[in-house]
């Protein structure tokens, strides 16, 4: 309680957090990609290689997943224009996003509707290419579709993949160890939605469900896994291969806006609004986006009101070694994906210079924001994925630099929603209404 008060003295904003304000934090750290880019281990080598890797399995994504073969088994989501949002926004805050507004919709992304399949998926993938080629099945210049050969589910069947999850990132782990063939265990929090459980269970995954949040149910996996030399354990809180994933959506994107006409240089800078949990997706995506856009984009995460695990761990720069338990908060949110108590600390190091800033948002905003969504676009988002959507009015507010530029793009990153079934989706949508 010390060292509570002790930072609440040094950092103002901790005591409006500590009363579960929202609030809006710039971070003093943030320099030049130039000089960000040798202060962390990660590459933009690493990162091509996870993009090329996801090009060679392509013809076998294109094939066990039906859904993709119109992006020839590439996953990735659309850009979307929002411009009556945009004037809802407008209405609602009084303030008024000169530059053009656009939701990237990892909503709508294939095989599992949210942003842990980037991630997710592509570290498994990853897992089953070391083991393929470590067993003489196959070679980096074959055709990927082979995957879908018994040979090879039959070498997974000895494996074993394990996860702890609030939920969407076990959906994406799941389906995609599942269908390759893997024994694969996904370890729950006590907050994980019931339909995710079912629906992983339907798909021959072993769901373990535990009372706790979800650090508990990532150390009780870790701890299992850690016991078994056939277990790949996949670390949300500690994994390159997951941040490499995420990061490919950088070049995507890069090519995304240019296809569509959007300038983004010094004089057009692009404002990107992550909505961040244990931080791994974000903090790739931020990566990724850094790596292809330089200074002319600028990163801000997102977080629940109740679960500021990472704007705290940024804030004093003590990352992983602090809880938001520690300062009275009870990481209780309906933001699947967000209640995270403590931040991955690789992850918050390794963002200190490339983020610009950080917010909170509280769970009766984003309701609100997922029925203005659905009223005004129709498009049907989880509350976790709206956690974005005040970054515009946040930065514009407190006048961060071209924040009110009409030469500027503000990218609200929705992160997961189209898995979501009608009952609960029906539920969102009435609490957003105040019902
Ligand atoms: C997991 C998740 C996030 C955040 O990703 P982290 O890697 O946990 O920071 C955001 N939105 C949704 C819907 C998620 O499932």
């Amino acid at each position: 309680m010390n060292e509570v008060n002790k930072w609440k003295a040094e950092l103002p904003l901790i005591g409006p957090m500590m009363e579960r304000e929202e609030v809006l934090w710039l971070n003093p750290q943030v320099e030049s990609t130039a000089t960000a880019l040798p202060k962390t281990s990660v590459t933009a080598k690493d990162v091509q290689d996870a993009s090329d890797r996801l090009k060679r399995f392509a013809p076998y994504i294109a094939h066990v997943f039906p859904e993709t073969t119109a992006s020839n088994g590439i996953i990735e989501s659309p850009i979307t224009a929002i411009p009556q949002m945009k004037a809802a926004l407008a209405n609602e805050y009084g303030v008024e996003v000169l530059g053009e507004l656009l939701l990237k919709e990892d909503n709508a992304l294939p095989i599992s509707g949210s942003i842990k399949a980037r991630g997710g998926i592509y570290e498994v993938l990853k897992h089953a290419e070391t083991l393929a080629l470590e067993h003489g099945l196959i070679t980096a210049e074959e055709d990927y579709a082979k995957f879908a050969q018994p040979e090879f589910s039959n070498l997974f069947a000895e494996h074993k993949i394990a996860v702890g999850s609030t939920g969407n990132l076990g959906l994406s782990i799941g389906i995609m160890s599942a269908k390759l063939g893997f024994d694969v265990t996904v370890h729950m929090s006590a907050d994980a939605k019931q339909w995710k459980k079912d629906m992983l269970r339907e798909k021959g995954v072993t769901v373990v469900e535990y009372a706790d949040d979800y650090s508990k149910a990532v150390e009780e996996g870790r701890r299992q896994a850690d016991a078994d030399p056939l277990c790949h354990f996949i670390d949300d809180e500690n994994s390159l291969d997951l941040f490499l994933g995420y990061a490919v959506a950088g070049e995507r994107v890069a090519a995304q806006l240019k296809e569509r006409g959007t300038l983004v240089d010094a004089d057009h800078p692009l404002f990107v609004y992550l909505p961040c949990g244990v931080g791994g997706g974000p903090g790739g995506v931020a990566f990724g986006l850094k790596l292809a856009f330089g200074d002319h984009v600028r990163c801000f995460f997102a977080e629940p009101t109740h679960s500021p695990c990472m704007l705290l761990g940024m804030m004093t720069g003590l990352h992983d070694q602090l809880s938001v338990q520690d300062f009275g908060l009870d990481n209780k949110t309906a933001a699947d994906g967000l209640a995270v108590g403590t931040a991955s600390g690789f992850v918050g190091k390794t963002m200190e210079p490339f983020m610009t800033g950080c917010y909170t948002i509280g769970d009766e905003t984003m309701f609100k924001l997922l029925k203005l969504i659905t009223d005004t676009e129709g498009i049907r988002l989880e509350p976790s994925a709206l956690a974005g959507m005040t970054g515009p009015v946040n930065v514009i507010r407190e006048n961060v630099e071209y924040a009110d530029s009409a030469n500027a793009t503000h990218l609200v990153w929705s992160t997961g929603g189209s898995m979501v079934p009608e009952e609960e989706m029906a539920t969102y949508y009435a609490k957003g209404a105040g019902q």
